[in-house]
């Protein structure tokens, strides 16, 4: 069998950890397969690295960006070559651009547009455990792109498309997928398998388990993987298509985003085209608008609400600034971190009342919900950043999870 194995940035945090890896990985192609590894930065390495940057200045270029950030993860690709010879295994690295990773020319968050694998199976063949740099690709100007914060999961699942991989695993510290947060909800429980659906909206909600996009591709290509903790061998969370049962369970999962920003804009000129205008700029300006709240205009004047991740915060206020002429004269840009709170499961295209259930726990708790925003699958809630946590375990309870 190909098995391709992702490894975590706390899984190669430092050389006892990665030789933990080369354990692993020694024992996986003992058992008579072929392995291909990927591998984040080491732990704190990003974000050390992004720090440096903003130290220079607060808006770096993205394209040094890139450049900066992409060499984290080739440091842990040799390491980890370096591990697995000093167990006596024949172990070759490469990076994002060896493997064929082609991207487009959006440097810190590329996306994938081919991935040819390059010289793997070849390398496999020859017997070689082949390890490739996470979170880098290669722009159609040569230059070196990454694929968005935790871009190293897109890697993997793309690599194990592009191989043909028999078992994708993503390993971390933790045993898979949870019903919430464990650190927050101290009664909440490892699934053993969770649709592709359900597992994007957790992974974008702020479940931090994995990146959502490398679940969106996944889902697109079909390819199912597990995921599983990199410390000991207790099986993990399938990630799969759905199948039928799994519509009995209503909540599947709470995930809680503490990463967002509300905008609200008093002061609109309340006439056809002004959402236009503000939407076409954020987009532009690449920002990812969330929930969206118009309110009834009034004498002329409309507000509009809005959530953003807080990263991109900046940015949107920019963008409205920009375009301020257009939009009135009176007009006033205010920002606020909230905590999204959200309640996901496919199980709810078949149910009714859990919306309900859900406001009147909050309303018990005393939590106040400042934003609603719904999909077929999932109720999502803006909340007060401080009472976020709360919030989760009163939605964990509600469901029974
Ligand atoms: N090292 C990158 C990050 O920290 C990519 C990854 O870990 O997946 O975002
Ligand atoms: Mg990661």
């Amino acid at each position: 069998m190909i098995i391709v194995q992702k490894y975590g940035g706390t899984s190669v945090a430092d050389l006892d950890r990665i030789r933990n890896v080369a354990n692993r990985v020694k024992a996986t192609r003992d058992a008579g397969n072929q392995v291909v590894v990927v591998v984040s930065a080491r732990a704190g390495v990003t974000n050390r690295l992004v720090d440096d940057a903003k130290a220079l200045l607060p808006h770096p270029d993205s394209r040094e960006m890139d450049m900066l950030l992409s060499i984290g993860e080739q440091e842990t690709i040799a390491l980890t070559a370096m591990a697995l010879h000093a167990l006596g295994v024949p172990a070759v690295s490469r990076t994002g651009a060896q493997v064929g990773i082609r991207t487009d020319q959006e440097f810190t968050k590329a996306r994938i547009v081919q991935i040819d694998g390059g010289d793997i199976k070849q390398q496999l063949d020859d017997g070689k455990v082949v390890i490739v740099a996470g979170f880098q690709g290669v722009a159609p100007s040569g230059d070196v792109t990454t694929l968005g914060r935790g871009g190293s999961d897109l890697s993997a699942i793309a690599i194990a498309k592009a191989v043909g991989a028999d078992v994708c695993q993503i390993l971390t510290d933790v045993d898979g997928v949870y019903t919430a947060d464990p650190r927050v909800v101290k009664d909440a429980r490892k699934l053993d398998e969770i649709s592709y659906d359900e597992m994007l909206e957790l992974a974008s909600l702020g479940s931090k388990v994995m990146q959502a996009r490398s679940v969106e591709f996944a889902k697109k290509h079909g390819v199912v993987f597990e995921v599983r903790n990199s410390m000991n061998n207790n099986p993990g969370t399938i990630v799969k298509e759905e199948v039928a049962s799994m519509e009995d369970v209503v909540v599947r999962g709470v995930a809680v985003d503490k990463n967002q920003t509300k905008v609200v804009i008093l002061g609109l000129n309340d006439q056809p085209g002004t959402a236009a205008r503000i939407f076409t700029a954020l987009s532009q300006a690449n920002v990812n608008v969330d929930m969206i709240v118009q309110n009834v205009g009034r004498d002329g004047v409309a507000n509009l609400t809005f959530t953003v991740p807080a990263d991109d915060a900046f940015k949107a206020e920019k963008a409205v600034e920009n375009i301020r002429d257009v939009l009135g004269p009176k007009l006033k840009v205010m920002t606020d971190r909230v905590a999204k709170v959200s309640v996901v499961g496919i199980g709810m295209r078949s149910h009714s009342g859990v919306a309900a259930e859900l406001f009147t726990a909050f309303a018990k708790a005393g939590v106040n919900i400042q934003l609603i925003s719904t999909s077929e699958i999932k109720i999502s809630v803006a909340v007060d950043v401080d009472k976020a946590d709360e919030a989760m375990r009163v939605a964990h309870a509600a469901f029974s999870l």
